[in-house]
């Protein structure tokens, strides 16, 4: 069997080389002002494209340029002027979501490989066909088919790649052609400046002049009800201590369907969250690479399809990072989307520090510290390789004073005590201090 791709997000240079570290074959990252984040991209011109590009291209894997804004009239010349340049750069495939702009590029760069947008919707094998007459190598499908119709489309036409979101967060809008952000701040999600009004917190209010002295909260609890509709369920508008959340997604991690999606065929496996930190990135990639790897082992050794299984070391991989709360997408079906979830913690600990540099001749690392510990709490070390126990017998803080706490926000030094089998670790961009709860 022929592994699947699996694609991670690039918000910038650092996190393209943790997703590398962690084992992504590809990523995905484009210009602020034509791929859909416009803000929190650290891929800010040419030179640092360039730079992702013969990164990817060293350690044989790959760059893909989103290019997937929904340009108005004013925008197309510039974007085809940017999109000229960054192809000279040498991506391995453009993502678009525009029409005109796949017709252009078919006829300027013909050479030029082309993968369709999750921003273009396609939910059949009809628009599939038609792309893929075009002149498009893979279609990105839309993230609310369900696994049936994933795999009729792949059946149909076995020469198109087709890619899937298999993690990360999902728009309350069909893949993001949404007015939502444009209606709440004036912020265009349809040329990358989405402000995720869907996924904040609301609350509401006695009184519908918001300026005014008496501006009263409600307490209690309520529920929204369709007033033409009675015998629907209501909407509950359960709130926590920041307000309601019910416009808001839980997450795809369609981590239990890997068997069936690689039985399926499909080519690649994408991850969402190009602003998610490089812990979240690294674990995620780590969990999916894990889970790709093992199946594809248990395939080759001739294991049942239906038998086929994720470890426990994957799942438990997705349960270091925070999130909304899971569900596997509508692959299993049209129901799971839940609108009242909020925030779901990471279980068992926490990152406690990403590990910046290490000393062999003492034992130690230089961290940046991201929730406080203290010399006497329980460890772990987190590498791409695993995870292993990480004593520490000494730790300086940024002024070099020997202290028995770290804090947020501050960069560190912490000794080690017992570490021999962590020395093979030595990748760049690849450490983080657990700390365990
Ligand atoms: S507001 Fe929400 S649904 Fe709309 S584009 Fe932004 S994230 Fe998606």
């Amino acid at each position: 069997m022929q592994k699947p791709e699996l694609l991670a997000p690039a918000g910038d240079l650092i996190r393209m080389k943790y997703a590398f570290a962690y084992g992504a074959d590809a990523v995905y990252a484009g210009q602020p002002a034509f791929s859909l984040r416009a803000r929190e991209n650290g891929f800010k011109n040419l030179d640092d494209l360039a730079e992702g590009i013969e990164y990817a291209h060293r350690l044989g894997k790959k760059f893909y340029l989103t290019s997937n804004v929904i340009p108005r009239n004013v925008k197309v010349e510039a974007f085809q002027n940017a999109l000229l340049s960054a192809i000279d750069l040498k991506p391995d495939a453009l993502i678009v979501a525009d029409p005109g702009f796949v017709g252009w590029l078919r006829e300027v760069r013909p050479e030029v490989e082309i993968h369709l947008s999750v921003q273009a919707n396609t939910t059949n094998y009809l628009a599939a066909k038609f792309w893929r007459d075009l002149g498009v190598s893979r279609v990105i499908l839309s993230r609310e088919l369900r696994l049936s119709e994933i795999l009729e489309i792949k059946k149909r036409l076995p020469d198109l790649e087709l890619e899937v979101f298999v993690h990360g967060a999902v728009c309350m809008s069909m893949s993001g052609r949404c007015m939502l952000s444009n209606w709440v701040t004036r912020r265009d999600a349809n040329q990358g400046a989405c402000d995720n009004s869907c996924r904040m917190p609301y609350r509401l209010y006695a009184n519908p002049e918001p300026q005014c002295e008496n501006y009263q909260e409600h307490v209690g609890e309520f529920r929204l009800q369709r007033t033409d509709r009675p015998e629907l369920d209501p909407i509950a508008l359960d709130e926590d201590t920041w307000g309601t959340y019910f416009m808001s997604s839980r997450d795809i991690c369609a981590i239990d369907v890997i068997p069936e999606l690689m039985a399926a065929g499909l080519d690649t496996f994408k991850i969402e969250g190009r602003t998610k930190s490089v812990y979240y990135l690294s674990q995620v990639v780590r969990a999916y690479r894990m889970a790709i790897d093992s199946c594809a082992a248990q395939f080759e050794q001739g294991v049942e399809p239906e038998l086929v299984k994720v470890s426990e070391e994957s799942r438990r991989a997705i349960s270091f990072v925070d999130g909304r709360g899971f569900m596997p997408g509508f692959l299993r079906g049209p129901l799971p989307q839940n609108y009242e979830s909020t925030h779901e913690e990471a279980a068992g600990g926490c990152v406690a520090a990403q590990v910046l540099s290490y000393d062999s001749n003492t034992n130690s690392f230089r961290v940046n510290v991201k929730t406080p510990f203290s010399i006497d709490d329980s460890l772990e070390l987190m590498t791409p390789s695993g995870m292993a126990p990480c004593k520490v017998s000494a730790m300086k803080d940024f002024k070099g004073a020997d202290v028995d706490r770290l804090h947020p926000g501050t960069e560190g030094v912490v000794f080690l005590q017992d570490c021999d089998e962590l020395l093979s670790f030595k990748m760049p961009y690849s450490f983080f201090v657990r700390k365990i709860t």
